[in-house]
């Protein structure tokens, strides 16, 4: 957890450990910086506006690893920070001021996105792109891409069902959670980020297509 207000940072770290999580609270984003490099974390609390480095800086330090998810806590709640915020990689963004009962909420919700129960084993292709439901392993022609873990969830929801639409409203609440119906932001960015990674040319995708107003589907439609 990295935030520079100590009574916040005191007020988080009490009712996380009082839910049962082990929390390291940093003050700065440079000590931040190096507890990431070195630590293990299932989720970081990212406050924007920091001491020696932001936020911006850790969370584009981030992108494109393998990194642990990444909720932004931050008391600038434009929407245009809010995607930026996605756009760079983060799985969820709050905005201050919240309540405990929210964040709590909001971590339970990430953390099932990290370690939801293990899938069947089945392999869906669309292309050079193949996802492997019980490996929980994307790769494009034959090489793994690296995906955050609800990167992943997005697209293993939509190549569960392959070749079907899944609608905006199914996709957020299963890969988000049932808060997050009408969230469109989360699902545009996403889906943006996804086909950078997956497509050929994300101008033209053939693998997370859109379907009119409706939804996505993944790969052409089943016959
Ligand atoms: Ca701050």
């Amino acid at each position: 957890m990295v935030e520079d207000d100590r009574a916040l940072r005191q007020a988080i770290v009490t009712n996380a450990e009082r839910a049962g999580y082990t929390v390291t609270a940093l003050g700065d984003g440079l000590a931040a910086g190096e507890a990431i490099r070195s630590g293990h974390y299932d989720v970081i609390l990212l406050d924007i506006g920091l001491p020696f480095v932001d936020g911006w800086r850790i969370l584009g330090a981030l992108e494109g690893r393998r990194a642990p998810s990444v909720i932004v806590i931050s008391a600038r709640g434009e929407e245009a920070d809010k995607v930026r915020a996605l756009d760079m990689g983060a799985d969820d963004y709050l905005a201050k001021p919240f309540g405990a009962d929210e964040l709590l909420a909001r971590l339970r919700a990430v953390l099932r996105r990290v370690r939801p129960p293990a899938g069947p084993s089945m392999v869906v292709t669309a292309g050079e792109v193949a996802v492997d439901l019980g490996a929980r392993l994307v790769t494009r022609g034959g090489r793994e891409v690296t995906l955050s873990p609800t990167e992943y969830l997005l697209v293993a929801e939509l190549a569960r069902h392959a070749g079907q639409v899944v609608d905006h409203r199914s996709l957020l609440q299963r890969v988000w959670g049932p808060a997050y119906a009408s969230e469109r932001n989360y699902l545009w960015t996403f889906i943006r980020r996804l086909r950078t990674k997956l497509e050929n040319d994300p101008a033209a995708p053939q693998v997370i297509v859109t379907a009119g107003r409706q939804g996505y589907r993944f790969g052409p439609p089943a016959r």
